[in-house]
Order: structure tokens, then sequence, then C-alpha cells
């Protein structure tokens, strides 16, 4: 585990893997979703304000090269990145032919001093064809597949529009997993009607379907979407700081101490959030969690190993 953190950082992983700092790109590829562009439906998730999230490099006329190398400027100067990783975040990433999808990643890994990419998707949007190419530039790069699951419920999943279920989520983990690839799972904590040994008990399914890392969300209300309409009719309850940074603290102590913690809060994005206006402080959050973790003197996996002491990763 970090010298400074209770729980297992992503951060951490890359410099322990790359010998330097390195940091994230995000790389807008101009795709789409199924649940947007009309296969599924046109509205999306109930949270999605209809562009995915992430940079709209491709819309401001960037290829994926070019955002690239303007991303690289900006990182080295605020944070004296050495190597960077293209994140392709917005919308999802595989939601297209193997050739289009070949062209894309190719683009990324041919930029000077970018070691890796990152790969934001449906559980859905990931046929086998797609899986073998991810398998083979995964020999050539550092790649990591982020899977949207969100919950492991399927009445939440109905809640939020995702329109595929949790089984989809299984079926993609294995498959991807059986190919070698790495594997984050998205997921919200605190959607509304699950219970805290319900979230408990997702962190406990996450560490059985073997999971590689684990970003966390909770549930913002942009404006321009149909959570906002609902949260304007007085229809959803969300977390308080104080609740989620527990729920956090709880979610952590069930995980697996070598699942890779790539985030643990959000904040949606300032021009457009509604609620919670809590989540615009992110390092105020953060900061509550660690505070937490070391008011109880816990970690992340306690709950599993009964370790008396942190673990080393
Ligand atoms: S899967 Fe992602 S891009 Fe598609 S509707 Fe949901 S949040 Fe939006």
């Amino acid at each position: 585990m970090s010298s400074h953190k209770r729980y297992n950082t992503f951060s951490d992983e890359l410099k322990r893997h790359f010998g330097c700092k390195v940091q994230r790109i995000s790389v807008d590829a101009g795709l789409t979703c199924p649940n947007r562009d009309g296969t599924l439906d046109t509205e999306g998730c109930i949270f999605c304000g209809g562009h995915g999230s992430g940079s709209f490099g491709i819309r401001r006329g960037l290829s994926v090269a070019g955002q690239l190398e303007d991303g690289k400027e900006v990182m080295r100067r605020k944070y004296r990145a050495a190597k960077f990783i293209a994140y392709f975040q917005a919308y999802s990433n595989t939601y297209a032919s193997v050739d289009q999808i070949r062209k894309l990643f190719s683009e990324a890994q041919a930029v000077s001093d970018v070691v890796g990419v990152i790969i934001a998707t449906r559980p859905d949007c990931l046929p086998d064809d797609v899986l073998e190419y991810l398998q083979e530039l995964s020999r050539e790069t550092y790649l990591w597949l982020e899977l949207g699951i969100q919950s492991i419920y399927d009445r939440s999943l109905l809640f939020i529009n995702r329109r595929h279920d949790y089984a989809a989520s299984v079926d993609a983990v294995r498959r991807a997993k059986s190919r070698g690839l790495r594997v984050c799972a998205h997921v919200i904590l605190g959607l509304p009607g699950e219970t805290s040994a319900e979230v408990l008990a997702m962190a406990e399914e996450l560490n059985r379907l073997g999971i590689d890392g684990v970003k966390l969300h909770l549930l913002h209300v942009m404006k321009g979407t149909r959570l906002a309409e609902m949260h304007g009719r007085g229809e959803v309850e969300l977390l308080d700081r104080d609740g989620y940074a527990g729920l956090v603290c709880d979610f952590l102590e069930c995980l697996e101490p070598h699942i890779l913690i790539h985030r643990l809060t959000g904040d949606g994005g300032h021009d457009n959030l509604i609620a919670p206006l809590w989540s615009l402080k992110k390092f105020e959050v953060l900061n509550l969690i660690d505070a937490e973790l070391e008011r109880r003197n816990t970690w992340q996996g306690i709950r599993l190993s009964r370790q008396q002491s942190i673990p080393e990763i």
C-alpha cells in the first residue's frame, strides 16, 4: 500500500510501473453510445448530459494525436509529467468496428511519450473481435479497460436507464479477464434505494469478479438531464458529504487490498452541476476520506483480511 494513503492508489501504481510521473490525458474519439444513438434508447442514462464524459476534442476539430499533443504541454507545465496515458473517456470507446478502433488507438500509440491507453466503455459494447484486438494491443502497450458497471443491482440499472443488466457486466469482465486484460470497474455509490449493506455487498462482488481496479462515483445531478427533472420534483435523495465519505471508507474496507483505486470521487464539472455542490471541492472530500480511515485506524481490505497492520503491496 502507498506510503501516504490507506488505500492502493493508481497514481502510485503508475510510478511503480514506469518509474516516473505519468499523467492521463482525456481524448475524445468522436464515437457515440448505443443508449443515445437510438440503438437501445435516445435518452441515455438519467445522469448523462448528452456528451458522455471527458474532453470533446474531436468535436472541437482536433485529431486524436492533436488532442494528445495539446494535453502533453498542459500536463508537463501543470504536473511536471514525463510520460502520458491516452484516456479514451467520452462515450463508449469500443462502439465502432474493429478497423475504426484500431485506427484510433494506433494513432494514440504513435504519439511520443504516450506509454499507455485507457479505454472506457459499456459492458455491452465488447464483442469478441474487439476484445481480441485489445488483447493484441495490450501486448504492445500498457492498457486498461474501464467498464461502466455502475451497480450490481438490476433494479438500480433500470432506475438509471442503463439499458443493460448486471449479467452483461459479469460476462464482459469474464471475457476481458480471460484475455489477460486489466479491468477497472466504474461503480456509483449511494444510488437511491440501495442500502449500505447492499453497497458493501457490491465490494464483495467486485472482489469475486476479479477486477483489477475501481473508480467510484457519486450521483451527480447535471443540468439538462432526466435526473435534474427528477431532482427538481424532489424525487431523488442524494448523500451528504459525510455520508458519502463514510460509505467510501466502508466500501474500501471490504475491497481486496490489491485492487487499484483509480478514483474515489468526482466533481461533475463546475458549469453544469446542480447537486451535490459539496462535490466541487474534491480535495475536501478526499481529505475527509483520509481522515475518516485514520480515525477508524482502518484501510483497504481490513474487513477481509483482519490484518493488524497496513499490508505492503
Ligand atoms: S453509457 Fe455513458 S455515454 Fe451512454 S448514455 Fe450512459 S453515461 Fe451517457
